[in-house]
């Protein structure tokens, strides 16, 4: 196969990180499995030694084609990225990447919004190291800069926010961070580089769950980092001192999740739209928050800088309470009960981000529900909700 230098990103999901070198012709890349690499002579082990590419075989720590070929498929969909590094969580991915761009004394500024364990490894071990982290309001924009101190180093971004899906202006805060001299971070995993181009956009930093969409299978775990120009080093060498590696029937789970990606995603998006409206005429419900939908803030962001919606949101019911919530979710037929999301089967979650929150307003007509909408037929799951919303109304009284 000869490279097209315009190829779209639905054929990218399909052909990166093929390399004939990695596959053997095999079409999907085998599963490499090592922990020691045999060399032909002293010379041989030492020219490998003093190789830092980890495009060579040198140690199973430091991977193998398995590992690389999907590395390198995950930047090749981040145009302008310089390359990709691998962890065996998303929330692994967050620490690394943070522990890449900070040091002792620095302030970080982290979204309130920010899915809860982000918060925990800032509010933990990194105050542990003597780095600070302010939240701030998620809906700030450029007003950004405001919150900007003398030991302000790095602005983490996630968005849409966890929980409640605000909508970030990611480019007004590059635009500010750029200026300042500071590095960016976005925890991507909701719209994946298919509905957002991260690193186009000018961040730093392009965090996914591949746990989510990537694998989409719900079962693996498994986390990436892409770095934008001249931030690959500096991740690599954290990441190769972390002793991070993922194990590469991992990553091969993962590989073959992402060439049925961008045809998951579109079946998600539209689903999620279609229920998502529903739900948003209904009289039980008291607010939709998804980013396609006006009512949900940051909407405006959203419709600008997004090529399509994922299949995440929240809604909010119009008063009751937690028992009168779990009436409706647990009587559901095809909604799992479980955290994570991004698989093919539809889920649904209590979800109460007043918990969470320490800068912004939380208060709301009623409690919260988060469904992950699935690649089931719409129209059995809206009946499912349809049937969920009587028990709730019936138990609101
Ligand atoms: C799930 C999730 C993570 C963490 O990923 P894990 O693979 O579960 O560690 C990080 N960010 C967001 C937005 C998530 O939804």
């Amino acid at each position: 196969m000869k490279h097209d230098p315009d190829t779209r990103p639905a054929t990218q999901v399909v052909q990166a990180g093929r390399r004939p070198e990695w596959t053997g012709g095999i079409v999907n890349p085998p599963v490499w499995r090592a922990s020691t690499i045999l060399y032909d002579s002293v010379a041989d082990l030492r020219a490998a030694a003093g190789c830092d590419t980890h495009h060579r075989l040198f140690y199973g720590r430091r991977g193998t084609p398995t590992q690389w070929s999907l590395a390198e498929a995950l930047t090749e969909l981040e145009p302008g990225a310089e390359g990709t590094f691998l962890y065996p969580s998303g929330v692994a991915a967050i620490a690394a990447a943070l522990l890449a761009t900070l040091s002792p004394g620095d302030e970080l500024l982290v979204p309130d919004s920010a899915y809860d364990p982000t918060r925990g490894f800032a509010t933990g071990m990194l105050a542990r190291f003597g780095i600070a982290t302010r939240f701030y309001d998620p809906l700030v924009g450029a007003g950004i800069a405001d919150l900007i101190g003398p030991a302000t180093r790095a602005i983490f971004m996630e968005s849409p926010g966890s929980l409640t899906f605000e909508v970030q202006d990611v480019p007004a805060i590059v635009a500010v961070a750029r200026e300042r001299g500071l590095v960016t971070l976005l925890d991507n995993t909701w719209a994946t580089p298919l509905l957002f181009p991260a690193i186009a956009h000018g961040v730093d930093y392009a965090i996914l769950a591949c746990t989510k969409y990537i694998v989409g299978h719900s079962d693996v775990m498994l986390g990436s980092v892409t770095a934008g120009p001249g931030r690959f080093a500096a991740l690599r060498d954290t990441s190769f001192q972390l002793g991070q590696h993922v194990a590469p029937d991992d990553a091969w789970l993962a590989s073959r999740g992402l060439r049925t990606m961008a045809v998951r995603l579109r079946q998600h998006g539209d689903s999620a739209l279609a229920i998502a409206r529903w739900l948003a005429d209904r009289p039980e419900v008291a607010a939709v928050l998804h980013p396609a939908l006006p009512g949900c803030p940051g909407h405006d962001v959203f419709a600008r800088d997004f090529h399509g919606p994922s299949g995440l949101f929240s809604f909010v019911l119009n008063g009751g309470d937690d028992a009168a919530r779990a009436a409706l979710i647990d009587g559901l037929a095809h909604f799992g009960i479980g955290y994570s999301w991004g698989g093919y089967e539809s889920l649904a979650l209590p979800v109460d981000p007043h918990r969470h929150r320490t800068v912004t307003r939380t208060d709301r007509a009623g409690p919260m529900i988060r469904l992950q909408i699935g690649l089931e037929d719409p129209a059995d799951l809206i009946a499912d909700l349809d049937r969920g919303l009587a028990r709730f109304a019936a138990a609101r009284g």
